[in-house]
């Protein structure tokens, strides 16, 4: 069902994008990764998901907060595998600081990154989609798409951005044999949130042990991370012909974190 069929996945040099990469390819399906690194390591990855799973694998180092460069990003794809089936946004940054303290280029970078860069691809992706009557939008949200935190004022407002416009585009799509979706995960570790780790444990003062289970997940009602294994089947599972039905939700895998 999926064997053949192209996927773009944004940011997916690490963490829950590669990992939704991966199991794409385990599907069968040809993959473009996206997102910043060492370029021998991307190469590293990218040939190693091609010889373990016997798919086609591009690297696009497309900065997802220049909208001429997401264009780009959705043309290569189309010019290589001849069509755009799914995309998943994931590519995300995150900056932590009192709203009155924000820097302003921050919040314009988590804005670009996190909220428009899907806007561009979707609008890049959606006439070839349209003309095939078949494609797959993933967005990858938060549970802070859903609720909100201190000091997170960019982030927060660019997930429950992402989760409008998917509802958006999941209406305007709905009859074109198209679904969109968001998913919203809640901490998962990876180095997004290593990073985050570390820089509270120095502003609080606190040991790491004690962001993890004091901050992180004291609002997570299953007191574990959500493992990107978990996510990565999901945004599989959305992408299938069982999941026609599913449109305009956002879903949320974060161990009852949001259901405060
Ligand atoms: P990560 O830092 O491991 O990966 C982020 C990816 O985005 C990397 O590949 C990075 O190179 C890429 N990226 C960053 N800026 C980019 C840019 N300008 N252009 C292209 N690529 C860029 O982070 P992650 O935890 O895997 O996060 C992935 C997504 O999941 C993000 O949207 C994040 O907000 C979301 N998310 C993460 C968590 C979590 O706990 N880790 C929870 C909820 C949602």
């Amino acid at each position: 069902m999926l064997k053949d069929r192209s996927v773009i996945v944004t940011g997916s040099t690490s963490g829950i994008g590669l990992g939704i990469a991966r199991a794409f390819a385990a599907q069968g399906t040809h993959v473009v990764l996206n997102g910043f690194g060492k370029a021998e390591e991307i190469e590293q990855i990218r040939a190693e998901i091609a010889r373990t799973h016997g798919v086609k694998v591009l690297y696009d180092p497309a900065d997802m907060s220049k909208p001429e460069q997401v264009r780009g990003l959705a043309r290569l794809t189309a010019e290589v595998f001849g069509h755009v089936d799914i995309i998943v946004n994931n590519a995300g940054v995150q900056h932590v600081a009192p709203i009155e303290s924000f820097p302003d280029e921050k919040w314009d970078a988590i804005v670009a990154i996190n909220l428009s860069s899907a806007y561009h691809l979707i609008k890049a992706v959606v006439p070839g989609m349209k003309a095939r009557g078949f494609g797959r939008i993933i967005n990858v949200a938060s549970a802070h798409g859903l609720t909100a935190s201190p000091f997170k004022s960019a982030y927060v407002a660019a997930k429950h951005g992402l989760i409008g416009l998917s509802k958006t585009v999941a209406l305007e799509v709905a009859n074109d044999g198209i679904t969109c979706n968001t998913i919203c995960p809640g901490y998962v570790k990876t180095p997004l949130v290593e990073q985050q780790i570390a820089d509270q444990a120095k502003a609080h003062g606190i040991s790491p042990e004690q962001v993890v289970r004091d901050v992180m997940l004291s609002h997570q009602a299953r007191k574990a991370f959500v493992q990107v294994e978990e996510l990565a089947a999901l945004a599989v599972f959305l992408a299938t012909d069982q999941a026609a039905s599913m449109t305009g939700s956002a879903i949320a895998m974060d161990g009852g974190w949001t259901l405060h």
